[in-house]
């Protein structure tokens, strides 16, 4: 990285936040994509955009102490991160998974002011979660919990100042439960959360739209190479929200999706994966993906998640977590003959594995961009509690689809301009970074 502002601000992210290696993987890429902006525009400098861009608006931290069904006192950690309010309101997931910790929050806070801006909608970047497992727990001490969260986490937020969605480990059933507490303590029925269901709020399509979204962008990226999803085999890490409905999605435009995974290995099935018994085993049953293998025949399970990226495809769309998808990992699809890889995860490729996949000029679609139609359609939800109607399906899932191609241009174009054509990491991040960066100055210094 050459230039001396960009690496001192870097140095300053290290010093300040010891330790914390995903942020400090997020802030470096993007701050390396920014470099060619940063020297173009001198006076991002003078306003010391990228000192105040890369420091969270302010990060809460708190106990949140709940009882389980032995009657045994547990406590967690919950954490809030309200990173950049240029745009709008805060908005981002939470999420509640044990590897929960500041450094995932801050990366994924971080990554999501990019994201938003993308989106065209109004509103900032933030993040929140808690290191509590829900896997094991009860519908009672999950509730419990929720509401041990939100007896916090009520004070920080609002349908104007910051509004939490799901992400990994919260989905329709903890979104409820927090709603409910929210509604409780404040004695107020607005939209304060999104992700709701449907009959208190909830926007149609919003259960499929990071999905959906994420196969929206793959198509516009595999038409840029003259083709599309029929006919193609997909490998689809993960086997929860976002996972399922790329999987949907990508069926239906004519793909056969062989392998999809979780935390404890993959199923991989030749010919073609039986969604309605993915569903039924993760959105009801809350099982294993392990137990395919005793509904489907065909399917074979093997143990460990990542070997997933050793299975040939024409396509993959990582959908699980940071860091799943490792430079060998890239290496084994490119040879293998993958042409698209579109991340409906967040940071899901290491750097090394991203490099594989630029250096070999297939298409590549980073989190930030590809998987921003979660938050879009997060961002639909608001539009319409805000005007308390409720839109149909088809009309949010071609907002949705716009909304997609439209990001898929900036990203495009935002490469064409600042010179490396086809590279959707520096378009991305710097399509994304110049919109909050003016409305930064425009706001003075705050
Ligand atoms: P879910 O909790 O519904 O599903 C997560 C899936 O990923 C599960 O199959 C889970 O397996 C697997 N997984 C989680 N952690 C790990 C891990 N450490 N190693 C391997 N597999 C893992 O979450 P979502 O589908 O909502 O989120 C998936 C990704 O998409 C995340 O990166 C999230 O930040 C991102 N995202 C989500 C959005 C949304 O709208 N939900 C919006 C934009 C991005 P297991 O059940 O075994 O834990």
């Amino acid at each position: 990285m050459s230039n001396e502002y960009v690496v001192r601000v870097l140095e300053t992210v290290k010093k300040r936040a010891p330790g914390e290696a995903e942020f400090h993987q997020a802030v470096s890429e993007v701050l390396e994509s920014l470099v060619p902006v940063i020297e173009k525009n001198k006076d991002f400098e003078d306003a010391g955009i990228l000192e105040r861009i890369v420091e969270p608006e302010r990060q809460i931290i708190f106990r949140v102490p709940w009882i389980d069904d032995k009657g045994k006192v547990q406590v967690n950690r919950g954490i809030r991160v309200q990173y950049n309010s240029a745009l709008g309101p805060y908005k981002g997931g939470i999420r509640f998974h044990p590897s929960v910790n500041a450094s995932i929050i801050k990366f994924l806070g971080f990554e999501q002011i990019f994201k938003n801006s993308l989106t065209g909608l109004m509103m900032g970047g933030g993040k929140g979660g808690s290191d509590f497992d829900p896997k094991g727990r009860s519908d009672n001490e999950v509730m419990r919990f929720c509401q041990s969260f939100m007896t916090e986490l009520y004070r920080h937020i609002d349908a104007d100042t910051d509004v939490p969605a799901g992400d990994i480990g919260v989905g329709a059933r903890e979104i409820g439960y927090m709603f409910g507490q929210y509604k409780r303590i404040k004695n107020i029925f607005h939209g304060v959360l999104t992700g709701k269901g449907l009959l208190y709020g909830g926007s149609l399509a919003r259960k499929e739209a990071t999905g959906f979204g994420t196969v929206y962008f793959c198509e516009e990226m595999l038409k840029d190479k003259k083709t599309s999803f029929e006919g193609k085999k997909a490998v689809i890490s993960g086997s929860g929200n976002v996972a399922i409905y790329a999987a949907q999605k990508a069926m239906s435009l004519g793909a056969k999706v062989i392998a999809m995974s979780d935390s404890g290995g993959y199923v991989y099935d030749a010919e073609g994966i039986n969604l309605d018994v993915v569903k039924k085993l993760k959105e009801i049953e809350r099982k294993r993906i392990s137990e395919y293998v005793k509904e489907v025949k065909s399917a074979k399970y093997t143990e460990g998640c990542a070997g997933i990226w050793t299975i040939a495809c024409d396509v993959a769309l990582p959908c699980a977590t940071q860091n799943e998808l490792d430079g060998k990992s890239a290496r084994s699809l490119v040879k293998n003959g993958c042409i698209a890889v579109a991340e409906g995860a967040n940071m899901p490729s290491t750097p090394e594995a991203v490099k594989v996949f630029l250096d070999a000029k297939i298409a590549y679609g980073p989190g930030k961009a590809a998987n921003a139609g979660g938050v879009s359609v997060s961002g639909l939800e608001m539009s319409q509690n805000s005007q308390r109607l409720a839109w149909t399906f088809d009309e949010v899932d071609s907002k949705l689809h716009q909304i997609m191609i439209n990001i898929h241009n900036a990203a495009k174009n935002a490469a064409i301009e600042y010179n490396t054509p086809g590279n959707l990491v520096n378009g991305a991040n710097i399509a994304g970074f110049i919109k909050v960066a003016k409305a930064m100055q425009s706001q003075g210094v705050i």
